[in-house]
This record gives C-alpha cells, structure tokens and sequence, in this order.
C-alpha cells in the first residue's frame, strides 16, 4: 500500500446550476489501488475524476491525496495527470516532443526532457516509433502516447476517462492487460472511468458503482458482483435476476418471503424485518435449473420460454413470468441439451436457498440496462 497516492473523498459535491452532478460523496481509494468507476452516462462520474485531477472545484466537501487536502489546489500541484478520452496529442509535435512537452512547461532542461520522454515511450514500448507524428500512428499507439505523456509527471495518481472507448475489441482487450500491467510495475493509484462492466470487473480492485450523483457500491468486483448493495447494483452489473416478495414469517437466522405468485423463499435474516415489509433480493442467473411448471416448490418462479440463446459455454433461457423483467437462467451446456426446451413451453425456474442474496439498499433505478 502507497499512503503518498490514497485518495479520501469527503462529502464531495458538485451543483451546476439545479444540477447536482456529484451528491454528498464519501469515497477512499487505497493508495495503489486500480480503482474502476462506473455507471449509466450522466451519473456524475466524469465530474468526480475531473474534481480529483483539479479540472473542476467542487460546491462543498473535501478532496485529500496522501493526506493533505488539495480540494482547492492548482491541476499541476497535487500530483495527479488526467489521460483525456480523445487523447489531445499534439498534431505537428513527434512523439517525443509530444510526451516531454509537460517538462518544457515546466522549464525542465532541452536534454533533461528528452531523455525522461524516451524512458516513457519505452515503458510504453513505443521508442522505436519517437520521431513520427500521431497520424502516423494506430488507435492503440496514440492512446500509448497519450499514456507516455500523461506518466512523465510522475504523478502518484493516473485518472483516466474513458481510456478504451476509442478501440476496437481487439485492441480494447490488448490494452487492458497493458493498463493493469502499467499500473502494478508504476504501484500507483489508476482512477478509470468506464461504461463497461467486464471492463471494470477485469481490472479493478475497488469498483465504484454510480447512480444520478451518488456511489450506490464500492468494493471489490467479487462483492460487487456476489453481493449487489441494491436492485439498481444487480441490474448494472448483471449476470443477476432481481426478484420482490413481502415477508411471511421472521425466524430465528431465517426471514420467509412470498413473491408475486406465491412461492416461498426461504433468504437469511433480513435485519428488523417484520411481517407484511417488502424486500428484494436476487440470485444469479448461473445458479438456476429449469424444471417443468407442475413441481411447485420453495425458491423457484414460473413462466412461460420466450426466447433461447446457445452461448458456447452456457445456454440463456429467458422467461417471462409475469414481472416487467424477464428471469434468465444461464443452462450448462450438456444438462441442457440433455433436455432442451422450446419458446412457448411452461417452466419452474429453481434455485438453492444458499443462493438467495438480500438486496438491502433501496436504490430501485434500472440504470442503463447490461449489454448482454
Ligand atoms: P458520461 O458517461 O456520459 O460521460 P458521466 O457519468 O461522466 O457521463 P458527468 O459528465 O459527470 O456524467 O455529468 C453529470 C451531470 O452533470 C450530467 O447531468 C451533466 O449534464 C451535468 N454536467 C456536467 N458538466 C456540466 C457543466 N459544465 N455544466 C452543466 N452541467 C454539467
């Protein structure tokens, strides 16, 4: 752990005009941490990193980077380089030029910049490359460039927007291993701002969910992923059905739930639950097993195929049973060809009781929907 690049932000927001972009944020990001921010477009993201980087000065609350507070601080003063979406490289500069023009700025010494600009387009494996121009460069090299430059600075924290959202697929992943690479070698603090969700749970250590201003989730990708806080968190990042039910009884270790069609659920303590309370809860699409309609049973769902997708290594059964959503089941591929079903037929969708997961926050938004 690095103190020199932890960040504490504390009940940090940002008002443009009625607009509250940034809510009242509580957020740590340990020092060397990769941290991923991530949510629908306009929930505020972009702000925060652009408050951080000193690009932006918040209405209230404070901004620490290693302990000292540089809520107020100049851009160049506290150690942070923003990497821009577009990557603004200069046109007319070689690469060179290019990443040592920071030093120039800062009266740093015509041999002195040079050199330090060579060592960066080397860590960025791009030395070879340090006399052309960047249009006679790849997506994916002028995005290196734009790496170099933003990392000759120094800066005991890298906040990146965007970084990825300009390369195709093939690309996309080949630089993900190259950030990650960069940020362990550097073991500096990388703040990445990103729309896509497999993108932040390969990356992260810490993953901040967004919402209309406010953090709905940070935590590992693990727990984000296993543990949603909320509806809204379990839709955003996928892979999960989000269900309701009313509670039935309250025992000890044990809260019973009826949802809409009046299957039990059997979910663990819901803390201060009484009878008659709404909750939600979810369970993730890999932990359910289709069996036919007639089996009532504790911790399923019925409804009706509507649609069928083979995956590779699962197949996604989707049902409608009667909510807004549909339930989607993530098969095993041999179970389910073993008895393969059709759009149209009846299904109980069926899970573990382990495998029920209290969704505690009230934040009910859908956000953007998943990708998939
Ligand atoms: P995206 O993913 O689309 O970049 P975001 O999550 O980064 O979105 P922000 O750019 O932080 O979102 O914007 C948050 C909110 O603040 C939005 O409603 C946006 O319209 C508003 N906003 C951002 N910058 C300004 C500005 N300079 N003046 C007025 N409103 C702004």
């Amino acid at each position: 752990m690095n103190d020199q690049s932890r960040i504490d932000i504390r009940k940090v927001s940002k008002l443009y005009g009625p607009v509250r972009a940034v809510n009242s944020v509580d957020l740590t990001i340990e020092g060397g941490a990769y941290c991923c921010m991530i949510g629908p477009s306009g929930c505020g993201k972009t702000t925060l990193l652009r408050m951080i980087a000193g690009h932006e000065t918040p209405s209230s609350g404070t901004i620490l980077i290693g302990g000292e507070d540089v809520t107020r601080a100049r851009t160049g003063s506290r150690g942070t380089a923003l990497m821009f979406q577009n990557y603004a490289l200069f046109p007319h500069l070689n690469l060179t030029e290019n990443v040592a023009f920071s030093l120039k700025v800062r009266g740093v010494s015509t041999a002195e910049r040079r050199d330090k600009a060579r060592e960066m387009l080397d860590r960025v494996q791009l030395l070879h490359l340090a006399e052309r121009v960047p249009s006679e460069l790849s997506g994916g090299q002028q995005q290196r460039v734009a790496l170099a430059r933003a990392l000759i600075t120094n800066p005991k924290v890298l906040l990146l927007d965007e970084p990825l959202s300009a390369l195709d697929e093939f690309l996309r992943l080949k630089m993900r291993v190259e950030l990650k690479r960069l940020q362990s070698e550097l073991g500096i603090t990388f703040i990445h701002v990103t729309h896509t969700q497999p993108e932040a749970i390969a990356l992260a250590d810490q993953v901040v969910v967004m919402d209309h201003g406010v953090i709905d989730q940070a935590a590992s990708p693990r727990e984000v992923y296993n543990h949603p806080y909320s509806p809204y968190v379990a839709r955003f990042m996928g892979g999960q059905n989000v269900l309701t039910g009313k509670v039935e009884s309250v025992e000890r270790g044990h809260t019973v739930v009826r949802s809409h069609d009046g299957t039990m659920h059997d979910l663990p303590t819901v803390e201060g639950a009484k009878p008659g309370d709404t909750v939600n809860f979810s369970v993730r699409r890999d932990r359910v097993d289709l069996s036919s309609d007639a089996e009532v049973m504790r911790n399923s769902i019925a409804g009706t195929v509507v649609n069928i997708e083979y995956q590779g290594t699962f197949v996604k059964v989707a049902l409608d049973t009667g909510l807004r959503e549909e339930f989607v089941a993530y098969l095993d591929v041999d179970k389910y060809f073993a008895a393969p079903r059709e759009v149209g037929m009846k299904v109980r969708a069926a899970w573990d009781a382990k495998y029920n997961h209290i969704l505690l926050g009230q934040n009910n938004s859908t956000g953007t929907p998943h990708e998939d």
